[in-house]
């Protein structure tokens, strides 16, 4: 793959031509490395607790302990089961939003379901959500809606995770410049501006995230921007740190 056509031709159509194949090909050397990396990460990240699982299990098995050791060690040890299947389910998600099901579009009232989302998650996770519609008419777009709801779920949880159980979080619906917006707000810990674009590669934290031992996989936004490159929805973020994060999901303009 690293062999490229030369290139040395006049500029005609075999000159560009060739420079189209030798364009393709590096996408797809860039392409395969991305893969082998996320292999190499995915292997590295189910490693770790599979090895405390191990350890832990050898401790028990070495000699005879109090009720209370056998407690304890069995408890660390369903914490590593717990880790891996949060991790495997995440990769489930992840490979399934590469199974193309989540193209096929329906219309859907953005004011209904945002609202619907907002008062499930605040109820599950026991948090304040503020709901704020820009406008009263309804708001009609087309989408996936399942992967619309997976979108909305990470971003929220998230909010909720990186910011004060104390401070509520907004969820905002309206227009921008004749398109839908959504916007997931906290006040949390806020994100540094270096990781803004990193925090959507798979398996990336934030060190405060992995020093506070908040329980997390990498995985939650990688997840969200796959679904929103196939469903065509543009999704950016803002933050400063200490003061908070602003997710913005834009949709297509309704032709
Ligand atoms: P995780 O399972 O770690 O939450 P995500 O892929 O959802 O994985 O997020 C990646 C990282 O981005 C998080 O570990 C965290 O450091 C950072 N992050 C995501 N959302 C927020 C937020 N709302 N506020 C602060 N940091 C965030």
């Amino acid at each position: 793959l690293n062999e490229r056509i030369p290139q040395n031709g006049p500029n005609d159509e075999i000159g560009q031509l060739t420079q189209s194949i030798n364009g393709l090909l590096s996408r797809l050397e860039q392409a395969i490395i991305r893969e082998k990396q996320f292999t190499s990460d995915a292997s590295h990240e189910l490693r770790t607790p599979l090895a405390v699982l191990r350890g832990t299990l050898e401790v028990l098995i070495r000699k005879p302990r109090s009720t209370e050791e056998y407690e304890l060690k069995i408890q660390s040890a369903l914490q590593s089961i717990d880790r891996m299947s949060d991790i495997i389910n995440q990769l489930l998600a992840l490979a399934r939003t590469e199974s193309g099901t989540n193209m096929v579009k329906e219309e859907v009232e953005l004011i209904t379901l945002c609202e619907e989302i907002a008062d499930e998650q605040a109820k599950e996770k026991g948090r304040t959500i503020r709901f704020e519609s820009a406008v009263s008419a309804p708001i009609f777009i087309m989408c996936n809606e399942k992967s619309l709801r997976m979108i909305l779920r990470n971003l929220l949880a998230n909010a909720f995770k990186y910011s004060p159980q104390e401070c509520p979080v907004r969820l905002k619906v309206g227009y921008l410049d004749g398109r839908a917006i959504v916007q997931v707000i906290d006040q949390g810990e806020g994100i540094l501006p270096e990781n803004l674009t990193k925090i959507f590669d798979p398996f990336f934290r934030q060190q405060s995230a992995l020093e506070s031992g908040k329980p997390g996989t990498g995985l939650g936004l990688a997840i969200v921007r796959k679904l929103a490159d196939e469903g065509g929805l543009e999704v950016s973020v803002r933050s400063e740190l200490g003061k908070g994060s602003e997710f913005t999901i834009l949709f297509p303009r309704i032709s």
